[in-house]
């Protein structure tokens, strides 16, 4: 009791409790996000090499911890099966609604067996399906017998969602996937796609940027060996422990959830945790975000302006021209910053205020773009058409015969008198596209 009233973790209610039995895996995912620097096509593997602990040390640790009534702990490793005592943990943990990740390779009868002989279940399981490692049929056959076993009350089986990054995909995997995808349907288990966390901030998940940053992120993260850390970054990177659960007694205590404390390492940090909403950052500005929430904005500080003309254009893609203009005025800001007035981005930004119904704005930006310099066809053509429409058609030329010659001009208006009115052409999405 006298270790109760010491006991250092914060209040568990919101905590999320993670226990990383292992850092190994039996497969090598090129996109696995347990390391930085992912390439595409190369084999990669977590994160490290630890003394594990045994189950025993594992199960003595956690039921010592006296805060915890029915709290929410994750199995995760790496592949926590590979953890040579792994049922044994999973069947004697007292008082924790358990959850784990896994990909389903361990012999899901002899665990449930050893389940059910202690009472034990799971409450939640995340399982995703890899397909350059695993057959699709095996699998689906593991997926189904841990969906019967009863020993797992909500399980989730999922696919990492690779369409906009093929760079990650190869023919086998495709094939594996569509049949998974067949065969799932036909036998009737349900699955969702996940989000492919491989990017940072509108970059590769490089780890090239740090910044300085106040934090929340107050997870109890404890590694192989029991070291307790706050995110995942600090864990892989073995930085900033507070203490060993092996040892509670000894342990600094962790920051309250929501508690603002300094780290220098943002940019550093693994995005899965970052995008799980567990925990906000804030900026120098005061400014606080979160990765999952609304407010993407705030990484544009950190980027350079052609990354944030590439976000514009993903944006303006996917139809958010709001958020494709903040960034593109974000890039002009920085390029001006930087002595630079670069007439390509002015060029984005004119069809991205035209597409918002804003056409004054729209032919102004147009028009500086070719004063920059940027005098394609379809610049000039899409200045015109929107003088066109907006009655200033012999103004518009005039000014912009300053910076295109007559010839080159001229076609282009001749070409414009037989169009059809600006609107439903896609000729001003074009310096986008
Ligand atoms: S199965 Fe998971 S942990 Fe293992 S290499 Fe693949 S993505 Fe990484
Ligand atoms: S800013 Fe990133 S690296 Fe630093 S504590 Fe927060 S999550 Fe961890």
């Amino acid at each position: 009791m006298a270790q109760a009233a010491q006991f250092p973790l914060p209040t568990p209610e919101i905590h999320v409790w993670v226990a990383y039995l292992t850092a190994r895996c039996n497969f090598a995912c090129d996109y696995c996000i347990q390391k930085p620097k992912m390439v595409p096509g190369q084999r990669r593997k977590p994160w490290g090499r630890y003394q594990e602990l045994s189950g025993r040390q594992w199960v003595d640790a956690l039921n010592a911890f006296p805060v915890r009534p029915e709290h929410p702990l994750i199995l995760t490793g790496g592949e926590p099966s590979l953890h040579k005592d792994f049922a044994f943990i999973a069947s004697h943990l007292e008082g924790y609604a358990l959850d784990m990740t896994s990909n389903l390779t361990f012999d899901i009868e002899a665990f449930a067996k050893e389940m059910r002989a202690h009472g034990k279940v799971f409450k939640t399981s995340f399982h995703t399906y890899h397909p350059g490692f695993i057959a699709p049929e095996k699998w689906l056959d593991q997926a189904e017998r841990l969906r019967d076993s009863g020993v797992v009350e909500q399980p989730t089986f999922s696919m990492v969602n690779l369409q906009r990054f093929p760079h990650f995909r190869s023919d086998e995997h495709d094939r594996n996937l569509a049949k998974l995808v067949q065969l799932a349907d036909r036998r009737g288990l349900i699955y969702q796609f996940n989000e492919f966390r491989g990017t940072h901030m509108g970059e590769g998940f490089n780890r090239e940027h740090k910044f300085t940053v106040d934090c929340t992120s107050a997870w109890v993260n404890i590694d192989p060996e029991g070291a307790v850390y706050n995110c995942q970054y600090h864990l892989t990177e073995r930085k900033h422990a507070f203490g060993n659960i092996t040892d509670i007694a000894a342990m600094k205590p962790l920051p309250k959830m929501g508690e603002w404390f300094s780290c220098s390492d943002f940019g550093y940090c693994d995005p899965c945790h970052e995008n799980s909403g567990h925990g906000a950052f804030r900026d120098a500005q005061g400014n606080v975000f979160r990765r999952t929430a609304n407010d993407a904005r705030v990484y544009l500080q950190w980027m350079e302006p052609q990354a944030i003309r590439d976000v514009a254009r993903r944006y303006f893609a996917q139809g958010d021209h709001q958020e494709a203009e903040h960034a593109l005025l974000a890039a002009i800001g920085k390029q001006r910053e930087g002595g630079v007035d670069d007439g390509e981005t002015w060029a984005d930004l004119g069809v991205t205020l035209y597409e918002q119904g804003k056409k004054k704005q729209s032919l102004a930006a147009l028009q500086h773009a070719v004063e920059r310099g940027v005098t394609r066809t379809e610049t000039v053509a899409s200045a015109l058409l929107v003088a066109r429409e907006l009655g200033m058609a012999d103004a518009v030329r005039q000014n912009l015969l300053r910076y295109v010659p007559a010839q080159h001009l001229d076609p282009i208006e001749q070409a414009l008198d037989a169009m059809q009115p600006l609107g439903s052409t896609t000729d001003t999405t074009a310096p986008l596209g």
